[in-house]
């Protein structure tokens, strides 16, 4: 073959696409892993995969798919369908986007038959479908299954076609593709910057960096936001770790430098295990006091192994008649501010604080809604912090419904400790 191989003039930008063929990924209990493995692999080459799909035991369908995915990437991965029944498709299906033929390989045919002489059984004729190549494909020996990958080099494109069972595709994906277009990309490298940030909604965020990261494509920036999880992720792809470094270096310093103390990892820690490291380096013990958390800032703390060591326990003070009895907040404040207030978060971390001879006490309190039975706008939390020094505590207002209200609440929590924590060094 004559044509330009994928080293092109944009071969820093090669880009992939996979099809993960099988109806039984379209099911609502399965899910395409694959994918995911051959991504990551994918990323480590530097390469980025702009499309997957999941595509079902459909020869028209698939047979369409395989010919999109040829004019928009450089490399297509095909997982799955190359079994010996009617419905594996993936053989076909290439061979008909690419309008070749189907040869039938006396080798794979004598690979298939000595796996089966090794477990004592004899091939079914159904297997012999399974030594049909692509016209011009290279076999790709599968050690663990009957079904051999296949490599089609068409120049300035590359398809793979990978057996579904991921026992069986890793190996061959590491072994046999991974090596083939390490051959074929130039020397390409990702380097990463990864925050995960507090304090600030998502769109606050965005409209606080974009200005910096939509001047510049590489390194590329994206924001995932979940429930309580904000995560800032920038890639940069260069031809060394040195270049690569360089894009990053072009924006990642302003980006953290807006987003300051927000930032409370660079690794993916989560916050209660940023936290944890802080009680544990300061030798400080922490306890809660949780109304309307209902018990998800200790089941956060505590999900970190070794939080025995910092963890003293705490209370959920539910009812108002709990804050008095057991945290000691006087009946008479409750009365006056209502169990929502900043007294009542005040009283109830002093408390919990004295009841469990903690050095920080960290209390909750606020309406999730739907109803609100204090008065207080729904959405409203009181925290409050306690420790020898002083008690602080904070009003915050959160939009959503009752599980957003008292995860965000658990997070900011976390959070304003996380701060009470660096104030107090
Ligand atoms: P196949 O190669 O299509 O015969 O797939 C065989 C088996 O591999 C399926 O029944 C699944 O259990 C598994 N499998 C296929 N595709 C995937 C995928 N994309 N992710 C994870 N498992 C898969
Ligand atoms: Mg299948």
């Amino acid at each position: 073959m004559t044509e330009s191989r994928l080293p092109t003039p944009h071969s820093l930008l090669a880009n992939a696409e996979i099809i993960a063929v099988g109806s039984e990924l379209l099911a609502h209990d399965r899910l395409d892993t694959n994918s995911l493995f051959i991504t990551e692999q994918l990323n480590a080459l530097g390469v980025e995969v702009c499309r997957k799909q999941v595509v079902g035991d459909d020869r028209t369908r698939l047979t369409a798919a395989v010919g999109q995915a040829l004019e928009n990437a450089e490399i297509v991965i095909l997982s799955g369908g190359l079994g010996p029944t009617e419905d594996d498709l993936t053989r076909d299906a290439v061979a008909a986007a690419l309008g070749r033929e189907l040869i039938f390989s006396e080798q794979i045919l004598a690979w298939i038959e000595e796996l089966f002489r090794q477990i004592n059984r004899k091939m079914a004729d159904i297997n012999r479908r399974q030594a049909f190549l692509v016209e011009g494909a290279e076999p790709l020996p599968n050690p663990r299954g009957t079904a051999p990958g296949q490599w089609i080099d068409l120049g300035s494109r590359v398809v793979a076609l990978l057996p579904g069972p991921p026992g069986e595709l890793k190996p061959i994906f590491m072994n046999e593709c991974v090596p083939r277009l390490e051959k074929l990309l130039p020397p390409q490298v990702i380097r990463t910057r990864f925050y995960r940030v507090a304090g600030m909604g998502e769109s606050d965020l965005d409209a606080l960096i974009a200005p910096v990261y939509t001047k510049v494509s590489n390194p590329a920036t994206t924001i995932l936001s979940g429930p309580s999880d904000i995560q800032v992720h920038l890639r940069a792809r260069g031809r060394t770790a040195e270049q690569a470094e360089t894009l990053l270096q072009a924006i990642a310093p302003r980006i953290e430098a807006l987003l300051g103390d927000r930032i409370y990892s660079r690794n993916g820690d989560l916050l209660e295990t940023v936290v944890g490291q802080m009680l544990r380096e300061r030798g400080a013990t922490l306890s809660v006091a949780e109304s309307c958390t209902g018990g998800m800032l200790a089941q956060r703390i505590t999900s970190i192994p070794g939080s025995s060591d910092y963890f003293s326990g705490g209370f959920l003070l539910y009812s108002n008649r709990m804050k008095t009895e057991l945290a000691g907040v006087p009946a008479e404040l409750i009365e006056q501010h209502t169990a929502v207030s900043e007294e009542v978060a005040r009283a109830m971390a002093e408390g919990c604080r004295a009841k469990t001879g903690s050095s920080y006490a960290v209390s909750t309190t606020g309406e999730a809604g739907p109803e609100s039975a204090t008065g207080a706008p729904v959405g409203t939390v009181f925290l409050g912090i306690a420790s020898e020094q002083k008690t602080d505590a904070r009003r915050i207002s959160v939009p959503g419904g009752r599980e957003r209200v008292r995860t965000l609440a658990t997070q900011i929590a976390l959070d304003f400790l996380r701060r009470r924590l660096m104030a107090e060094g």
